[in-house]
């Protein structure tokens, strides 16, 4: 296990997918190091985060990937999927069309990445409610539809954030083990 030494039983690599602004890289700061910030350029730049969690007695290391900006330039490479297990599919339930853009992020990770891959449609600032522009049913067909996990989640108040990434990581231990 992980507790009193740093044995890492399995190594996952997830990779965060979406269009720019969802929230990706503060979904990952706020599950890596339980922080958030505003600015969204504080975290370009940067590969990927780890963080170990224990998951049936073994000690299993999430290393989580970001597109640090690529998405911006559609330069995301077949680099950034190679050897992930698990992927989430982020989008922002106040713009529509981060949603609608989510099949074409799904074809193209189905076209790079592991047919077993673990992936979860992630709704990202549910916090704000009041601007929401994505139904969950609408996701939810989506999810359903495409055979996709599906959560909301707020990185800002920490809503589902720790749900969302511990259900993948214990979907894809479920799967290699
Ligand atoms: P990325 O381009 O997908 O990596 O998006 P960022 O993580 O950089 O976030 C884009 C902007 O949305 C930043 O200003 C964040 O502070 C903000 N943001 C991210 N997550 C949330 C959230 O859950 N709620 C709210 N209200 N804002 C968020
Ligand atoms: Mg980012």
């Amino acid at each position: 296990g992980a507790f009193g030494g740093n044995k890492v039983d399995y190594v996952f690599k997830t990779v965060l997918i979406g269009d720019s602004a969802v929230g990706k890289s503060q979904l990952l700061a706020r599950f890596s190091r339980n922080e958030f910030s505003m600015d969204s350029k504080s975290t370009i730049g940067v590969e990927f985060q780890t963080r170990t969690v224990e998951i049936d007695h073994k000690s299993v290391k999430a290393q989580i990937w970001d597109t640090a900006g690529q998405e911006r330039y559609r330069a995301v490479t077949s680099a950034y999927y190679r050897g992930a297990v698990g992927a989430m599919l982020v989008y922002d339930i106040t713009k529509r069309q981060s949603f609608d853009h989510m099949a074409r992020w799904l074809e193209e990770l189905r076209g790079h990445a592991d047919k077993n891959i673990v992936i979860m449609l992630v709704g990202n600032k549910s916090d704000l409610e009041t601007h929401r522009d994505v139904s969950t049913e609408d996701a939810k067909e989506f999810a359903q539809m495409e055979n996709l996990y599906f959560m909301e989640t707020s990185a800002l108040e920490a809503t589902n954030v720790e749900q969302a990434f511990l259900t993948v990581l214990t979907e894809i231990y479920r799967v290699v083990s």
